[in-house]
């Protein structure tokens, strides 16, 4: 039997406060234990919590990059549960209704487009760690990062693969950064998945029952997780099994998901509005203040590259994909690049190089302004395109600028007329036999002889020249 996979994530953003979410303690990472474990974080009896200004700026920046509806007015509700983590007995969270409805998110999978649709984003807050063997046969609890705020973002089950996750999951990364709610640190925490991952006969239009991989803190562990729970699901299927629904961990090491416990329903967790906080009010005041001071999006951005710059759907995707690489196309295309081989260079020969050394382009040895002097000598004819390479790895691995490497390679293209005619007559003199078989109508030889200056220049002649001049010499 054909099977499809039907996926929807639940992500935690970290977001960049510097204080808790109901609390004015910090969410700095990396502190000695329990130092930033104010009054509120460890539920002392008596405290009240505090709503956090900045978390709720930042869920209106999500709401309003997803164009999603966000509501005039919200409910903090408590979540029930015991875990030693958790000193207050119940997480504050929101549940009926949250702060940012439906919206979406656009994906690029391949050359396809994809549209998939966010449920809902709702504010909430972090429990703390249990820190397992730091004393010899103890566990302790750090509370620091108990509280930090937290929006969680849920989709509906409109992922069709691992790839369309994986594509969702970084679009949405690049995304949070890009409007500045989250610092995007995986390793640390602050951008996790939960996947929920069901199969069922293709052409079904019922959902199968989903088992949900949590906590994925890579991308390469996501597609991992889901191709391997995909695959378990159908062998437990086509082998006369059922699945349950379930809670599922994801095993680096063995590269496989095992259940952890059966999964909770929501009734077990006896949620009700929490009464030490008001509900949340967000005005069409607020939400013009909030807009004002974002950045342009990277679908209004990708917009204008395509209809201003003439970059194709797939560049100009491309080129937005992340902050950081918008950011060093425009730079470049400031310092006076022309667009398209800007947008080539980087999508090229930059890209790759960045791949090859493993560097973020935050990071590029070659800086946007160097990028685009080296087009410049280019556009300038003073170098042909080939030479630009060679200028571009020996910047690259840092052994100057632009002109001080073409002098010291003599890269310098020869567009002095006299010289090219020069070498011209040359190769025509050499070459009877190619020149002939021009004549008598073979247009490759045109070619073939512009190929022979190419190399009597070694390189260095103006490719464009040669053939004006040539061409001109064989009419003759
Ligand atoms: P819960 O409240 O138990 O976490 P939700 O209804 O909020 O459940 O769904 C959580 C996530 O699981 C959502 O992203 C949703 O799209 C996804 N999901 C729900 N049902 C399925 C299913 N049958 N297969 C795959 N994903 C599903
Ligand atoms: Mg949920």
């Amino acid at each position: 039997m054909a099977w499809e996979v039907v996926i929807g994530l639940e992500t935690h953003v970290q977001l960049l406060t510097k204080t808790k979410q109901f609390s004015g303690a910090s969410t700095a990472f990396g502190a000695e234990p329990n130092t930033q474990a104010c009054e509120v974080s460890i539920a002392l009896p008596g405290v009240l919590p505090v709503l956090n200004k900045q978390s709720v700026e930042c869920a209106i920046k999500f709401g309003l990059a997803i164009e999603a509806e966000i509501a005039p007015r919200s409910v903090f509700a408590r979540k029930n549960y015991f875990y030693p983590d958790l000193p207050k007995g119940y997480q504050i969270s929101q549940y009926e209704l949250p702060v940012v409805g439906k919206g979406h998110l656009t994906i690029q999978v391949g050359n396809e487009e994809k549209t998939v649709r966010i449920t809902r984003a709702h504010l909430e807050e972090d429990a703390g760690k249990s820190v397992h063997g730091a004393q010899e046969g103890m566990s302790g609890i750090d509370l620091n990062r108990a509280g930090t705020p937290l929006l969680e973002i849920v989709t509906e089950p409109d992922m069709r693969s691992a790839a369309e996750a994986v594509a969702y999951a970084k679009k949405l990364h690049e995304l949070v950064q890009w409007i500045g709610i989250c610092d995007g640190n995986m390793q640390e925490g602050s951008f996790r998945c939960d996947v929920n991952v069901s199969v069922r006969p293709k052409g079904s239009d019922k959902l199968g029952t989903r088992r949900e991989i949590k906590n994925l803190n890579s991308f390469k562990f996501m597609q991992q997780a889901i191709e391997y729970e995909t695959q378990w699901q159908i062998d437990t299927l086509e082998d006369g099994g059922k699945i349950e629904q379930a809670t599922v961990l994801f095993n680096p090491d063995t590269g496989e998901t095992r259940a952890m416990r059966s999964k909770e329903e929501a009734n077990d967790y006896r949620y009700f509005p929490d009464p030490d906080l008001l509900p949340l009010e967000v005005t069409e005041a607020d939400k013009t203040r909030v807009k004002a001071g974002m950045p342009e999006l990277p679908e209004a951005m990708k917009g204008r590259f395509e209809s201003n710059f003439g970059l194709s759907a797939y560049d100009a995707a491309t080129l937005t994909a992340s902050r950081d690489v918008a950011d060093y196309f425009v730079a470049t295309v400031n310092a006076g690049a022309e667009t398209k081989p800007a947008a080539n260079w980087i999508l090229g020969a930059v890209s790759a190089k960045l791949n090859a050394d493993e560097k973020s382009i935050a990071h590029s040895p070659v800086s946007a302004a160097q990028l685009a002097s080296l087009l410049k000598r280019i556009s300038d004819n003073t170098i042909s395109n080939n030479a630009a390479k060679q200028v571009f790895e020996a910047m690259w691995a840092g052994e100057g600028e632009v002109d001080s490497i073409i002098e010291a390679k003599g890269l310098k293209q020869v567009s002095d007329s006299g010289a090219i005619e020069a070498i011209i007559d040359e190769v025509l003199a050499a070459n009877t036999a190619m020149v002939a078989e021009f004549k008598s109508g073979k247009e490759k030889a045109f070619n073939a002889l512009v190929g022979q200056c190419m190399k009597a220049s070694k390189g260095k002649a103006n490719p464009a020249q040669v053939n004006e001049l040539l061409k001109k010499k064989l009419s003759a």
